[in-house]
């Protein structure tokens, strides 16, 4: 295929170009590294080692791979074929946060599916047909602002809801990446974690999401007629728990009603909600000071309370690609690499960097993952091949939305980014 002979030369141009630029992970040696090259069919090229840095990129330059990974383990010799063989020695805690695995409202607006059964079509996040209930579904999932931003903030929360106050992690420990696509990544190498086992690992998963969560652990409870809700001085998820419903009580009645009154977030009885609203200010009291924790006055039934009290762990609660965490043998994107379906760079981040970290539009110039933005000008002629294309707003310039066959002249960065998402060919 013409574009991916393409893609591969502006990918090794970039590699060939960026040589002294791509950074060099921890304990390199002693990674697994692994590589999709451009064919037709998917396949990955695995139990890859380098002995150093500059082995790695002279493969990058020569190969152009359409994406590149190591891994969060350590081995004595990562490129032996055989997993037992490889002399595992540990594997850092790797989180990823990608918005492929969440809702978020903007979804309707761009990610678009088509239902192979029976061709009804339509937008936002299906797991199902909503006509025919078949899963047989294509999906083109688009790029966005927005959601990436919802991306950044659960891994801000993360790091300073979960990670430094719950677990003490030193934050000289924790590396980010933005993805190249829809999400982030979180690596935390450390040696103590290190040696976690995947169950390990799945309980620390548990805690962040709030998975299995128990209120009566926390101290729910019912005696007599009184509902006695979580102690203001605890700390841990009672304590997370206690600050988002004061975040909620200090929100205007109409906002309150809102948030409670939304079936994608909540699902409330009438009366709970407004018994919510009419005693917000001596609940907010109740929850700031009084040593009683009594949560009557709001609704006197346990099981209501878990009803709300589950819907605000889901908010606390990290959203996590779950198998990502607990695979010691995963491969995850390699720092500075560029992600295939994008033609974006996979960004390190400094925790103190991803607050103002904006991927389609970064201002600083070290930090752009967009890194085909040619100097001069360059317009280059497109024909779409999919038959709907979404807007896509990078550099603040919006591009789209497209229809099959349509003939389009674009800036070089925006004819990659098109290229890569295969939903278009050079014209
Ligand atoms: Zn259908
Ligand atoms: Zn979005």
């Amino acid at each position: 295929m013409m574009s991916f002979e393409y893609l591969k030369r502006r990918f090794k141009e970039y590699y060939k170009d960026n040589r002294e630029k791509i950074p060099l992970v921890s304990l390199f040696n002693q990674r697994e590294f692994g590589f999709i090259p451009w064919d037709q069919q998917i396949r990955m090229i695995r139990h890859m080692g380098f002995a150093n840095r500059e082995n790695l990129i002279q493969h990058l330059i020569n190969n152009g791979p359409r994406h590149v990974y190591s891994s969060g383990s350590l081995y004595i010799n990562p490129e032996n074929q055989d997993m037992k063989n490889k002399g595992y020695q540990g594997c850092d805690f790797i989180v990823d946060i990608d918005v492929d695995h969440f809702y978020t409202p903007c979804k309707e607006d761009h990610d678009i599916w088509y239902c192979k059964e029976c061709g009804k079509n339509g937008k936002g996040m299906v797991e199902k047909c909503p006509k025919c209930g078949k899963l047989k579904l294509k999906k083109l999932n688009w790029i966005c602002g927005e959601c990436l931003n919802v991306a950044k903030k659960e891994i801000i929360k993360l790091i300073y809801d979960f990670l430094i106050p719950d677990f003490n992690i030193d934050i000289e420990k924790i590396k980010i990446a933005f993805s190249g696509h829809r999400g982030y990544h979180l690596k935390i190498e450390d040696n103590d974690l290190r040696t976690l086992s995947s169950d390990e690992r799945r309980e620390i998963v548990d805690y962040i999401t709030g998975e299995g969560i128990s209120f009566e652990i926390l101290g729910l409870r019912k005696m007599g007629d009184n509902i006695f809700g979580f102690s203001t001085e605890t700390i841990g998820w009672s304590q997370k728990i206690n600050r988002k419903i004061e975040e909620i009580l200090k929100m205007s009645s109409i906002e309150i009603e809102t948030l409670l009154s939304d079936k994608r977030r909540f699902s409330l009885n009438q009366t709970f909600i407004e018994n919510f609203l009419n005693y917000k200010n001596n609940f907010l009291n109740t929850i700031k000071n009084n040593n009683t924790n009594n949560w009557t006055l709001v609704s006197s039934n346990l099981k209501r309370w878990y009803n709300f009290l589950e819907s605000i762990v889901e908010q606390i609660g990290i959203e996590v690609d779950v198998p990502v965490s607990i695979d010691i043998h995963r491969l995850i994107r390699y720092p500075g690499s560029l992600h295939g379906k994008t033609g974006f760079k996979v960004q390190e981040l400094l925790p103190d960097e991803i607050e103002f970290f904006n991927p389609l539009d970064e201002q600083t110039e070290k930090l752009d993952p967009i890194v085909f933005v040619s100097k001069v000008q360059t317009i280059q002629k497109l024909e779409i091949i999919e038959s709907n294309v979404p807007a896509t707003k990078i550099k603040g310039e919006t591009f789209g939305p497209y229809k099959l066959g349509d003939r389009i002249e674009v800036p070089h960065h925006i004819a990659v980014f098109l290229l890569c998402r295969g939903v278009a060919k050079p014209n």
